[in-house]
């Protein structure tokens, strides 16, 4: 049975095609998310790579911020549960998930079994976030995947003070024009980051093991920081971009599977 999970973040598109609920076939992340022609890219260039047509896909789940705006999906289902299905798949010890996305953060208590026991959101301020990292690339005029080569040749940290978006802009903008070192910036935009995440993980505490997902998750600079600050070691989820994309064809494939059909098609939301 093939299933499919679609994730329609802020900042990117995800799409996982799953053979019996096991069998990655396709795992495409395209770097635009909802309101753009990310979503039906990232469905193509999946369908292309597993060589299946739309039709041979038994249900669809769709999750992320956009996911109201794809039409097509069986069923949506929150970015919560489809993280904590992911991540279980890929790691049954891990307890804590934080997620970085493009404009929120996550912090997600699993129990043992792999249910949501808790969880808390950052989605009100940029700070913390992927959007956070892509304002201060832009002004070290470096792509947000080049960060974090920056950030390892860094000889020490230049600490960053505001904790707003626009006026952290202002004052990397100002460390740079009295001759700070680039990647000694980064180094204190990465801490930056790293503060804020774990100010989030501190209003629900840390369990070991900790997982790491999202689009940041594949800079190992903000992991390190993040390390640092709480003072524990992070597991990076396996293609962390994908996670909730992978939970929702998880979903899908489990109901399909409880009800005993590859067909169902209805629309409904949890
Ligand atoms: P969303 O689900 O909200 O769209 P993602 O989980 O896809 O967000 O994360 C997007 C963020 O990931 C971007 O804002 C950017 O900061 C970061 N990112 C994307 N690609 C890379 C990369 N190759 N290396 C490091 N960071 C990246």
């Amino acid at each position: 049975m093939l299933t499919m999970g679609v994730d329609i973040g802020s900042a990117s598109s995800k799409v996982v095609i799953l053979k019996d609920g096991a069998e990655i076939l396709a795992g495409v992340a395209v770097p635009v998310g909802t309101g753009t022609t990310g979503p039906s890219r990232a469905l193509q260039q999946a369908l292309e790579i597993a060589k299946v047509e739309r039709n041979e896909i038994s249900k669809v789940v769709i999750t992320g911020y956009g996911r109201m705006t794809f039409e097509g999906a069986d069923e949506q289902i929150s970015e919560i549960t489809c993280h904590a299905k992911g991540v279980h798949h890929l790691v049954p010890s891990a307890r804590t998930i934080i997620d970085i996305g493009g404009q929120d953060a996550k912090v997600i208590k699993l129990d043992e079994q792999g249910y949501v026991s808790n969880f808390v959101m950052n989605e009100k301020c940029a700070a913390g976030t992927g959007r956070f990292l892509e304002v201060m690339a832009r002004v070290l005029e470096v792509h947000v995947s080049e960060l974090q080569v920056l950030g390892d040749k860094a000889d020490k940290v230049v600490p960053i003070s505001s904790t707003c978006t626009v006026f952290a802009e202002s004052e990397v903008i100002s460390q740079l024009a009295a001759g700070q070192k680039s990647s000694d910036v980064v180094a204190g935009i990465h801490q930056s980051v790293a503060r804020r995440v774990a100010g989030l993980v501190g209003r629900v505490g840390i369990t070991p093991e900790v997982v790491m997902t999202g689009g940041v998750a594949q800079n190992a600079g903000v992991v390190k920081a993040l390390e640092k600050e709480l003072q524990v070691s992070i597991t990076v989820a396996p293609r962390s971009q994908l996670t909730g994309a992978l939970g929702a064809a998880l979903i899908a494939f489990e109901s399909s599977y409880r009800a005993g059909t590859g067909s169902t098609r209805r629309n409904k939301s949890r």
